[in-house]
């Protein structure tokens, strides 16, 4: 399938380098590719950004089948421009697409128009540091008609954002609520997908967790409240005694790319590591016993996010005495540094574009 192309003959302004924020901001650009059940996915074109009609009977805003990734490009010192495992992303929009019944797509040519977009676009990523651009990749459902059932059409969009870290305290550890009520995912739900309804259940016990003065809530297991699953849009590590625990991976945690990242580079350190389950009470014990060192939480938008407080029922502990932990430190400056090219990249994780 051709990409066609059109320019946008009215370049917008760029924003301050030093004052992004997250996902404020786009680019001059997008790309769109159109399914339709007789002509599969095709009319894949890169056109300038903006708003698009839809119908007030168009499926995704009534019955919810959209799908979406998160990724970056960054600029290397050289000049060149990476993008990090990206057909980890697309592999993954393919099992999200899957879960929702929307239908896949050939993720080598997803993969081609995405970085034929960011070439176009090269002038947006920011250089300063803990900037990037950032790959928004989504798919919804596009039939105007009422019902529930699968959409017969679907459209595939990429844009782009310029942003700064992701937090704007920059690594300083968050303080987490330990949602007792509300569930993010259960088992045989769509927890592994990043399904966009997903994240529109997860917001009221957000709001919640930060009346009570926290920034996130730590999600607990569907069925007994009792295992730790994620923290907030993020997998999420405890080191106990020396020992890197990260939950393993069922149908209700989502797979991570941060999280594959960390395990490789952990077991490359010969430093410890489990997947496995993990209540939340093990870790209050840990911490009472003087055994839980550090705690984070990990994803493309922060990279590592630093666990300081934890707050459960009503105990709260602090961790690692509010500051960073040392493992913490390593793996974010790793990450970051070969995600930007100023680290060697051993694992073949970097894909340099080559325009
Ligand atoms: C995107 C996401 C993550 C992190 O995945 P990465 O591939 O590391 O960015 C973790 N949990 C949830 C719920 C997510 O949506």
């Amino acid at each position: 399938m051709k990409i066609s192309v059109v320019k946008t003959t009215t370049p917008r302004v760029k924003p301050d380098q030093n004052n992004l924020g997250f996902g404020r901001f786009f680019t001059d650009h997008m790309f769109i590719m159109d399914y339709a059940e007789d002509l599969g996915w095709h009319d894949a074109r890169i056109i300038p950004y903006g708003p698009f009609p839809m119908d007030p009977a168009c499926a995704v805003m009534h019955y919810g089948q959209a799908v979406f990734e998160g990724m970056k490009a960054y600029r290397s010192p050289e000049g060149k421009i990476l993008l990090f495992r990206p057909e980890q992303n697309m592999a993954r929009l393919n099992r999200s697409n899957q879960r929702m019944s929307i239908p896949q797509f050939d993720e080598d040519f997803a993969l081609q128009a995405i970085t034929q977009l960011v070439a176009l676009d090269r002038d947006w990523i920011p250089e300063a540091p803990g900037t990037a651009l950032y790959l928004r990749p989504f798919v919804f459902a596009t039939d105007s008609v009422l019902g529930v059932r699968a959409s017969s059409t679907y459209r595939f969009m990429v844009i782009l954002s310029p942003v700064g870290p992701y937090y704007q305290e920059g690594l300083n550890p968050v303080s987490i609520w330990v949602e007792p009520h509300y569930i993010r995912a259960v088992r045989g739900g769509t927890g592994y997908a990043k399904a966009a309804g997903n994240y529109a259940g997860s917001l009221l016990a957000q709001k919640n967790a930060q009346a009570k003065g926290y920034s996130q809530v730590l999600w607990l297991d569907g069925l007994e409240r009792k295992y730790v699953e994620e923290v907030g849009a993020m997998n999420v590590f405890f080191n106990i005694g020396g020992v890197l625990i990260t939950p393993d991976l069922g149908d209700s945690i989502l797979p991570g790319i941060t999280r594959d990242s960390v395990l490789t580079l952990l077991r490359s350190w010969d430093i410890p590591t489990e997947e496995r389950d993990l209540e939340v009470a093990e870790i209050f014990r840990a911490h009472a016993e003087g055994r839980l060192v550090e705690a984070f939480g990990c994803g493309t938008a922060a990279v590592i996010s630093p666990i300081g407080r934890l707050g459960w029922k009503d105990q709260a502990i602090e961790i690692g005495g509010g500051k960073i932990g040392a493992i913490s430190q390593r793996l974010y400056d790793t990450v970051t540094g070969i995600q930007t090219g100023r680290l060697e990249d051993p694992f073949g994780w970097v894909l340099e574009l080559d325009n």
